[in-house]
C-alpha cells in the first residue's frame, strides 16, 4: 500500500448513457505529498473537474481507491465524509463562492463553524492569514466592495483556514485579468508551500500551469506525465 499523503489508485468514472457506458476517467493513478504543486491541464471535457472532485470527495469514483492521510474518505458514513472534506480538502473555485452578506473575516471563518465554532485562535488565525494574502485593511468589508482578485485571495484563506492536506483549485483564474490571474498564481504557489499543503490546479492557463513543480495532461481518461520539453512544445505558437 502507498504511504503518499494522497494516493489515487485505479480511480474510473463512467457513465450509462442511452449510446452506452461513457468512459471519463480510465483507471487513473497518481501519488503526491505535502509541499507537492501539480497542475492538471487538458482538453475542455476531458475530466479534469470530474478528477478533482472526486479527490474532493464531492464525487464518487465508480470503481478504484482514493487514500488522504491514510484515509480512504468514500469507506466514511456521510457526516463522517463530510467533516473529513472540511478538514482535509480545501476548495477553491473559479467563482469565489463567496457569501455576499458576510465580511471578509467571517467568509474565513464559515469552515470552522462545522467543528468547535470561530474559536478565538481561529479567528487570529483568519486574520494572519488574510494579512498574508494583504487584506488586513478589508477584513470587514463584504464581497461586493472588493475587486475580483481580492475576492479570489479571500477564498484562498478560507480554503486554508483548517490547515488542510490538500488545496484543490479548479480554474482559480479563469475569471481574471492576466496581471491579477498572474498574482493569484503566485500566491497560491507561495501560500501551499508555507503552508505545506499539496495543491492541485485545473487550468486552461499555460502561463500559470508552466510555473508548477508537477505538470500532468488529462486527455482520453489517462493521465500523462509532461515534462517541461513537452510542455514547452505544447507552447509553441500560443
Ligand atoms: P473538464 O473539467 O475537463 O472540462 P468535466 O470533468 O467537467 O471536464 O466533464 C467531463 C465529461 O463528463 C464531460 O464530457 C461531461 O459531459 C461528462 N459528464 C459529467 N457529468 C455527467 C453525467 N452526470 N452524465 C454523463 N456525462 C457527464
Amino acid at each position: 500500500m502507498s504511504d503518499a499523503d494522497l494516493s489515487i489508485q485505479d480511480v474510473s468514472k463512467e457513465y450509462p448513457t442511452a449510446a452506452g457506458t461513457l468512459t471519463i476517467l480510465n483507471k487513473i493513478n497518481l501519488e503526491l505529498n505535502r509541499g507537492d504543486a501539480l497542475a492538471i491541464t487538458g482538453p475542455s471535457g476531458s475530466g479534469k473537474s470530474t478528477l478533482l472532485y472526486i479527490i474532493g470527495t464531492l464525487e464518487n469514483p465508480t470503481t478504484g481507491k482514493v487514500m488522504l492521510n491514510g484515509q480512504d474518505p468514500f469507506e466514511l458514513k456521510p457526516s463522517d465524509q463530510a467533516l473529513f472534506r472540511n478538514q482535509e480538502i480545501g476548495f477553491i473555485f473559479q467563482d469565489h463562492h463567496l457569501l455576499p452578506q458576510c465580511t471578509v473575516l467571517e467568509n474565513v471563518l464559515i469552515p470552522t463553524l462545522v467543528d468547535k465554532g470561530a474559536t478565538s485562535a481561529k479567528t487570529a488565525q483568519a486574520k494572519s492569514l488574510l494579512d498574508r494574502v494583504g487584506l488586513t485593511e478589508r477584513i470587514h468589508h463584504r464581497p461586493a466592495q472588493l475587486s475580483g482578485g481580492e475576492r479570489q485571495r479571500v477564498a484562498v484563506c478560507r480554503a486554508l483556514i483548517n490547515n488542510p492536506t490538500v488545496l484543490l483549485a479548479d480554474e482559480p483564474t479563469g475569471n481574471l485579468d492576466p496581471h491579477t490571474a498572474d498574482s493569484i498564481g503566485s500566491l497560491l504557489l507561495e501560500i501551499s508551500q508555507e503552508q505545506n499543503t499539496i495543491l492541485i490546479c485545473v487550468t486552461h492557463s499555460e502561463a500559470l500551469a508552466e510555473r508548477f513543480q508537477l505538470r500532468q495532461d488529462l486527455s482520453n481518461g489517462k493521465l500523462n506525465v509532461l515534462s517541461t520539453a513537452d510542455a514547452n512544445e505544447g507552447n509553441e505558437g500560443s
